[in-house]
Formats: C-alpha cells, structure tokens, sequence
C-alpha cells in the first residue's frame, strides 16, 4: 500500500474538493440509512442537495455525546450481522456507547492507523511493541494491529502494564518501536534502574505515545516529555484519536501537532456560540467522519479544545495539523476566579521527580464551588515537597490546591485501576 497519500502533500483546493465530494457522498449514505440523521434532517427542514461546501456544513444541527447515548441504535447504518466487532467508548451518562464496525471500516482503520504510523516513521519490516489494551472493547488496541499488519511491520501483543514482562519481551525480540501511555515509560525505566537493565543501550528507537500530552502548546516538550528524555534517549511520538473519530492524528518526525487525514475526516473548531474560530483560535473540535459504514457522524462534538496550524509542514505534508489538547470541555475546572483544565496541573506534577504517582481529584464543596484535591504519593521529605509544589502551582496558575500525601501503593492501586483502559490522574466527582 501507499503509505504517503498524495493527498497529504496537495494543495488546500484540491483537499478541500476532495472533502467536498465525499461529505455530498456521506450527506446521501446518511438520508439512505441512518433513522438519526434522516430524522434530524427532516425536523431541521434540510435538504442534503443544498449542502454543498464544508461552509455549508453550518446549516445542520451538532451531533452531541448525549445523542449517541440516547439514540445509540438509530445511529447504527448497518443490520446486526454487518458488524464484524464491537467497541464501546464511555457516555456522559454512565452507560456506555457501542460502536459497531463493519469490514470495510476495519480496513478502513487499518488505513488510517498505517499512514499514522508511516506519519510518525514507522516503516514495513520495523517491530513494535504493542503495550496497549487489546481487548476489553478498546478500539484503538484493535487499530493499532490491523495497522501495522498492513503496512508490513511486525506486532508483539503485549498489552498494558508488567514492566518485567515488557522488558522480557524487548530483550528477546529486539522491537524497534514501542506504542504505550508515556507515563508508563517511566515505569519502564525504573524497572530496568532497579534490574540492572541495559535500557539506554537497548534496541528501542522510539515510541508512539497515547493519553497523555508530550508537548506544550508551542511543541516544545512538556514535562512528562523532558523527564522521560533526561533518562532514556528514544524519540517520543504523540497521537491523538478517539472512537467517535475512528480516525487518528499523528505527529511527524517535525513533532510539530497531529497531521490531519482529509481523506478520512472532516474537522471544524468552533467557539461556545458554535461558530468557527478564528484563524488560530482555540476551540472545540467538531469532527464528520468520511467512509466509515456502520456509525458514520457528522459534525459530532468531540468536547476537546484544540487550536490548529495551518502552514504547511516542513515533512512536505500540507495538511492541518492540531496541537496538543488544551483540555476537555466538561473538565474545565471554575477554581477561585480562574479556568482551568486538568492537562495544565498535570504538566506542573509531571515536572516533579519526587512525585511518584498522582491523581487530581474535583469535587463540589459546601457552597457549590469546584474544589480540587491534588493526591501525591512521594519518597522525598513531604514538607519540603509539599511547598515546592505549591509554590510551582502559584507561579504558573496563580492558585494552590489542597495536597494531600498518600502512601505509594493506596494511591498507585487508585491510578491504575485494572478496570480502566488508561491511567487515572483525573476523577471528576462534581455533583
Ligand atoms: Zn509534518
């Protein structure tokens, strides 16, 4: 397969007919066979022939999170015995949403996983280490396989956590590339510390990183990124995607934001009155997949604030890329006066070498206000700790969170829970 569409490397024009082309195409597949979309059209009085211009994308009602999880079955384009696998994502609501995917959609994320991949510099004949959840209806897990499978590299199916095992794994089969949560690095390198394992001299390159930030908003590394560089020199790539996407988001070897797939996926960044931001702006990614199957969306909020950069890229691409996430909507904390979002309190408590392992907890105080507790974990002196840690809070937020210590494993155990796909720095308890 061709791993660089040309499509990445062509002009805005021709991108945006491209785009154009395929929403006519998804405008009509939906009027076809969606009961969601067919109603939503019908009851907004839209006649898909009039929609014709991504600008034209304005005139149609958002798809919300809310709406998946209520009407989940209308959202189904397919009959049952169509789907070949079955993921779900969590609702707002506590019950999950299920995700069906059909053949042509599993090849269709095997494409769109091995032109990320390709993005990052993953090559056909490399080896990769897959320290991700595989099973337990995780979507991305499933991508990353058929992925790489198409594009020629070989798999090590390791799943999540072990760091002895992952190391067994590494010194047997000597994979190239590793696709983890990046904190988990971390981990990895204070196993090998504490095994006396040759880590720097390994045959680890790089790593393709999921969850968590590695950049700030300017692409310099953040402070997860830098800890990690400071022990184990291996190239640290992120990516971005989410099941209702079904499309990823990759960095290139520049590192310069995720590089959109115009081919895959639409994307607008709107404001709160849900009008496009202005060039540069930050706002919420608003995504319509294109050529998916069985759940195809259109203009679905994705509740992520992201800003995108449009200059072309100098890997050649042309294509808009998105900077790192600056949070989640419905996360966004209202702390003595001042917004905040859980990504800027992690990069302050990633920065920490003395802090083990955390989890920033919110909760809705007595008077009806967000109240944040931050949980750390530490071998160093608390006291000492606890006031530098303030100190860095008040310097680069303007405001001090209640810190709580905890003993390693209470908090370690709460962090990562088996029942949970990643890490959990963040609990949201807010009435
Ligand atoms: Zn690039």
């Amino acid at each position: 397969m061709n791993l660089y569409p040309s499509i990445e490397y062509a002009s805005p024009a021709e991108i945006r007919v491209l785009q154009e082309q395929k929403l006519s195409e998804l405008l009509r597949y939906l009027q076809d066979n969606s009961a969601f979309y067919q109603r939503l059209f019908s009851q907004n009085g839209i006649d898909i022939e009039n929609i014709r211009t991504l600008e034209d994308l304005q005139y149609i009602p958002l798809t919300s999170k809310s709406d998946l999880q209520q009407f989940n079955h209308d959202f189904f384009c397919v009959p049952n015995h169509k789907i070949v696998d079955y993921s779900t994502t969590s609702g707002t609501l506590g019950d999950p949403v299920t995700f069906g995917l059909s053949d042509s959609d599993l090849e269709r994320l095997a494409y769109n996983e091995a032109i990320s991949f390709a993005c990052a510099g993953i090559k056909e004949g490399d080896l990769v280490q897959m320290m991700t959840t595989v099973d337990k209806r995780f979507m991305a897990g499933l991508a990353y396989f058929l992925g790489l499978r198409k594009m020629g590299a070989g798999v090590i199916r390791m799943g999540p956590g072990i760091p002895e095992l992952q190391w067994d794994s590494i010194l047997r089969y000597k994979p190239k590339w590793l696709i983890t949560v990046p904190s988990f690095l971390l981990k990895m390198i204070e196993y090998a510390e504490n095994h006396g394992i040759d880590y720097k001299n390994s045959s680890v390159y790089g790593a393709v990183c999921i969850g968590e930030s590695l950049r700030e908003q300017d692409f310099s590394d953040s402070a997860l990124s830098r800890k990690i560089a400071e022990k184990w020199n291996i190239k640290l790539f992120s990516t971005y995607a989410s099941t209702e996407m079904s499309t990823a988001f990759a960095e290139c070897e520049l590192q310069q934001g995720g590089h959109q797939h115009p081919e895959l996926i639409i994307t607008e960044i709107l404001d709160e009155n849900e009008k496009p931001v202005s060039q540069g702006g930050t706002g919420e990614l608003v995504i319509t997949t294109l050529g998916v199957e069985a759940l195809p969306l259109l203009r679905f909020k994705t509740g992520d604030l992201v800003k995108a950069h449009y200059e072309p890229c100098g890997c050649g691409r042309t294509t808009m890329r998105l900077g790192p996430v600056v949070g989640r909507k419905q996360h966004m904390i209202k702390y003595r006066g001042t917004t905040l979002y859980p990504p800027a309190l992690n990069d302050i408590l990633n920065g920490f070498d003395g802090i083990t392992v955390y989890q920033i907890v919110i909760r809705t105080n007595d008077i009806g206000t967000d109240e944040i507790i931050v949980k750390i974990s530490t071998e160093q002196d608390c006291e000492e700790l606890l006031s530098e840690v303030k100190d860095r809070f008040r310097a680069k937020l303007r405001v001090s969170p209640r810190i709580e210590i905890f003993p390693a494993d209470e908090l370690t155990a709460l962090v990562y829970n088996p029942k949970s796909r990643k890490p959990i720095h963040f609990l949201d308890l807010r009435l």
